[in-house]
Formats: C-alpha cells, sequence, structure tokens
C-alpha cells in the first residue's frame, strides 16, 4: 500500500514511523524546511532528538 502523510510533526513523524514499521510504502511531505511541526518554534531551547531534525 502506498500512503502519503502530510506534515511532519509529531503526529506526522509518529505517524509516518507506525506505517514504515508496517511495511507500507509511505512517505512524508512538509511545507517548511524542517520537520518538527510546533516544537520547533515553540520554545527556543528545544530541539527534536532526531538526526533529521534541525541542522
Ligand atoms: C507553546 C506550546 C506548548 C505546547 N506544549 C505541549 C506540551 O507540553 N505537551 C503536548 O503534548 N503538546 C503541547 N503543545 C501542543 C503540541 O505542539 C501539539 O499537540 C503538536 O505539535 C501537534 O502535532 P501535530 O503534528 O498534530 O501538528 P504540528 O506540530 O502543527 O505539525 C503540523 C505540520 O504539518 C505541516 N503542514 C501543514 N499543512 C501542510 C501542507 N498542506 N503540506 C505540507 N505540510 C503541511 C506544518 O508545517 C507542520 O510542520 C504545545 C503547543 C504550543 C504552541
Amino acid at each position: 500500500m502506498r500512503v502519503a502523510v502530510i506534515g511532519a510533526g509529531a503526529a506526522g513523524l509518529a505517524t509516518l514511523k507506525a506505517l514504515l514499521d508496517t511495511g507500507c510504502e509511505a512517505v512524508g511531505y512538509e511545507q517548511r524546511d524542517r520537520p518538527g511541526g510546533l516544537w520547533t518554534d515553540a520554545y527556543a531551547s528545544l530541539h527534536l532528538n532526531t538526526s533529521r531534525g534541525r541542522r
């Protein structure tokens, strides 16, 4: 099954991982230049603990 996940916020990232873990052909799309959604700009000192986070 091919699935598109729109948005790479907390919900989109978790959904994408769950889909990939079950063997779906899933692709994520994010309109901004980085993943994380609200968490990336709600607090200046907050960072996503992922290699795909802000560089
Ligand atoms: C100040 C603040 C404090 C918070 N504190 C907490 C907390 O302590 N605990 C907690 O559980 N929650 C907290 N929240 C809420 C938490 O941020 C949200 O619950 C969470 O970010 C929701 O994740 P989400 O993926 O649904 O949405 P979002 O984080 O909003 O991510 C949605 C993503 O989709 C992208 N997107 C939207 N439309 C499109 C499109 N058409 N195409 C491509 N990409 C698109 C956006 O750019 C964004 O990156 C807080 C929120 C704020 C603002």
